[in-house]
């Protein structure tokens, strides 16, 4: 029998403490020191990318942090630290972090393997279980990959695989050192070379088949994923979820919300494959003179240095941003480099004019709205079963067209806003929060009445009306200043 661990220990006084109490504020040294340790683990900015940039501008203190963390669980966002949080943190878990950094991350976006063949190793195994056990059920936490996008998993004996995988205590060579029984399981690399897609699993937990210990197939399967490119996801019944819960394992399948990242990034196992847009030829220059005819329009380019710019919508995807009026879009790299200009139609197909749009990076995906109904797309591909109705989202079927949407990471919130209302809708928990719609005037005091077009970047939210912007502190429902739309296109 092994020694008491005082992580568990901890954990079931915690369990006793707490059962149908009301939360109280915890205000110790040691409690405050414990989830500053948390919070700079999985909610940190270090090795900061593009996608932790956007948070710098709001995020500067540890009740920020915090309240970003309580709304990734969907606790109560108090900016507190209370009972509820603290329990949550002591959790079994992951160790990769909620806040994704991408280590290997280029602007392109998340890492992901570029052929379909992947190798994997076992350099050292678990004592807890026999090698051909770990073995079959390694094999079959990748299969439940394998089964739903175009890749395939293959075991070596020797050399360097893709994929190095070992059971190990305490420090193990990659400055993620373990941390004993319970709390951190197992650990991943994005896919990559190196150390990417490496997989360690904790030796300090039991390692079991069943619901005792710690379950090997549930840990492995959540591990794989990362090492495939996927990131921790805030859907509570989904595998990436980064906390450990016990399920039955007979006939697993993968779960909805991580299919659809994987084959976001992979694409769908044997059946059609996703048509690949043609290059979008070079837009011809716009006709000079008035000669525009009611029939012409919607063809030309619009121009995007005019002092009454109006956008139709606005949205970041993977660090760069669009805007986009009409059947066009301009797109304003993230370097900084110049606006390219292209027709919607010819990136997205079937797509003709977007009223509003917002990115989803916890998904990756990308939502556009025409009319009342949405696309979801990933870089240059629709996604398949789109266009759905916006009733999906819980709006009411009066409503049939959206003037604007914004993402809000830091509550993990979708404002979509029609007239001089809003909805706010829950991404994590998939609906409507309640008290909808609001009034924009007095909800988001400072940015008007109405809303064209509205984005986020690095921490801030800007929403256009006619052709001027507020750039917004949603944090402090403040508006910072006031541009013009036109400012991002380069125009002098
Ligand atoms: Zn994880
Ligand atoms: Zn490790």
């Amino acid at each position: 029998m092994e020694g008491p661990s005082i992580v568990k220990v901890v954990l079931m006084m915690m369990t006793v403490a707490l059962s149908g109490a009301v939360p109280t504020i915890l205000t110790s040294e040691e409690d405050l020191a414990k989830a500053q340790d948390y919070l700079s683990h999985y909610f940190s900015e270090v090795g900061v990318t593009t996608r932790s940039e956007t948070w710098r501008a709001g995020l500067d203190s540890f009740t920020d942090t915090l309240k970003l963390m309580q709304e990734f669980f969907g606790l109560e966002v108090t900016g507190q630290l209370d009972t509820n949080t603290m329990e949550m943190m002591l959790q079994p878990r992951c160790g990769f972090p909620d806040l994704n950094t991408f280590k290997h991350a280029h602007f392109d976006g998340q890492p992901k393997w570029e052929k379909n063949v992947i190798t994997y190793r076992i350099t050292e195994y678990t004592p807890d279980l026999s090698q051909s056990f770990v073995d079959a059920t390694l094999a079959k936490a990748l299969q439940i990959y394998s089964d739903v996008v175009p890749l395939d998993f293959k075991q070596i004996q020797s050399g360097t695989a893709d994929i190095m995988i070992k059971f190990k205590a305490h420090e193990h060579g990659d400055f993620a050192p373990f941390d004993g029984e319970g709390g951190v399981l197992a650990h991943a690399f994005s896919p990559g070379g190196g150390k990417g897609g490496d997989t360690h699993f904790d030796e300090d937990e039991t390692w079991s088949l069943t619901s005792t210990g710690t379950n090997l197939f549930l840990v492995a399967a959540h591990e794989f994923g990362h090492a495939l490119g996927l990131s921790h996801s805030k859907v509570q019944t989904a595998l990436m979820y980064p906390t450990y819960k016990y399920i039955n394992t007979e006939g697993y399948v993968l779960p909805d919300d991580d299919r659809q990242g994987v084959q976001a990034l992979y694409g769908v196992r044997s059946s059609t494959k996703p048509t690949i847009n043609p290059a979008p030829k070079p837009q011809p220059e716009p006709e000079p003179g008035p000669t525009k005819g009611p029939e012409a329009e919607p063809a030309q380019e619009p121009d995007r240095c005019s002092s009454n710019l109006i956008f139709d919508a606005a949205t970041g995807i993977q660090g760069q941003l669009y805007f986009f009026k009409g059947s066009h879009f301009w797109k304003r790299s993230s370097n900084w480099d110049g606006v390219t200009t292209r027709v919607i139609n010819s990136v997205w197909s079937g797509i003709n004019k977007v009223d509003a749009a917002y990115e989803y990076k916890a998904r990756n995906t990308v939502v556009l709205i025409e009319g009342d109904h949405y696309w979801q797309v990933k870089r240059n591909t629709v996604l398949p079963g789109f266009p759905k109705p916006l009733s999906d989202f819980g709006l009411p079927s009066s409503v049939t067209k959206v003037d604007a949407a914004v993402h809000v990471p830091f509550v993990g919130r979708t404002l979509f806003f029609v007239k001089n209302k809003y909805w706010s809708y829950n991404e994590r928990r998939g609906r409507m929060d309640r008290r909808n719609p609001r009034l924009i005037r007095t909800e988001l005091p400072g940015i008007g009445y109405r809303v064209d077009a509205a984005l986020e970047y690095r921490g801030y939210l800007f929403f256009s009306y006619g052709s001027r912007q507020t750039q917004y502190n949603y944090i402090r429902r403040r508006a910072v200043r006031t541009l013009m739309s036109s400012d991002w296109m380069d125009c002098d």
